[in-house]
């Protein structure tokens, strides 16, 4: 690794820290904890759903129920782990008897995951439902309209591939949205080998160390 990839690591888990004490919104006096997100702090590809449900406010990890289960089936359809992956969501705190989040929460927190992809640097997010979709492209679109349809998107200072995609949690128990879910899924892998152009074109061997480096899972998330 190199003493880039070391140093970002580094400050994605010092920013972990930071968040863990948020009391930004409301939703900090109901949780049992922040769930920041979990797997390769390095990743190419990241999810972000929705928020924290109960078992993930108990185990302060992100999609560990029965969504989280599909979630690693589709994975392992496309030969990828969840530790090849950096899995979180638009809150990070579990609203009360699981609600939607309110547009406030998602105003408090949402310089949470702007900063997790800055430091994450992945080249394609993949959003899960309507509240990481609408966010991340700014647009009002449902994800019934745009589920399937890569955009390009800056998030910060950082190019990506926006994907929208069904949330698992949805999918579940809707046979004919998970046959779509599983079948927009299927296009990962083509446009992960489309990586983007980095934003910073005048750095290009720093920018190559992240890109073509293995995926590593530290165990920090
Ligand atoms: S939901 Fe986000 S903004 Fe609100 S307390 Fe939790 S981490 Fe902070």
């Amino acid at each position: 690794m190199s003493a880039v990839r070391v140093e970002q690591v580094g400050k994605l888990q010092a920013y972990a820290d930071s968040v863990a004490g948020c009391t930004r919104c409301r939703l900090a006096q109901g949780r049992t904890q922040v769930v920041f997100g979990s797997g390769n702090p390095r990743a190419d590809l990241m999810f972000v759903g929705e928020a924290p449900g109960f078992h993930e406010d108990k185990q302060g990890l992100p999609f560990v129920g029965q969504a989280g289960k599909l979630l690693e089936r589709l994975l392992a359809g496309i030969g990828m782990a969840r530790a090849d992956v950096f899995i979180c969501n638009v809150l990070k705190c579990r609203p009360p008897g699981n609600r939607d989040p309110q547009p406030d929460e998602i105003e408090a927190c949402e310089s949470h995951l702007f900063k997790q992809i800055e430091l994450i640097e992945p080249t394609v997010v993949a959003t899960l439902g309507n509240f990481a979709t609408k966010l991340l492209s700014g647009r009002p679109l449902g994800i019934t309209r745009v589920h399937g349809q890569e955009q390009e998107a800056t998030i910060g200072s950082r190019n990506v591939l926006l994907y929208p995609l069904y949330h698992p949690a949805a999918a579940l128990y809707t046979p004919a949205m998970l046959k779509v879910l599983e079948s927009d899924f299927a296009r990962l892998p083509e446009l992960l080998g489309r990586a983007l152009v980095p934003v910073a074109p005048t750095e290009p061997e720093l920018t190559l160390v992240g890109a073509t480096q293995p995926a590593e899972q530290l165990g920090l998330f």
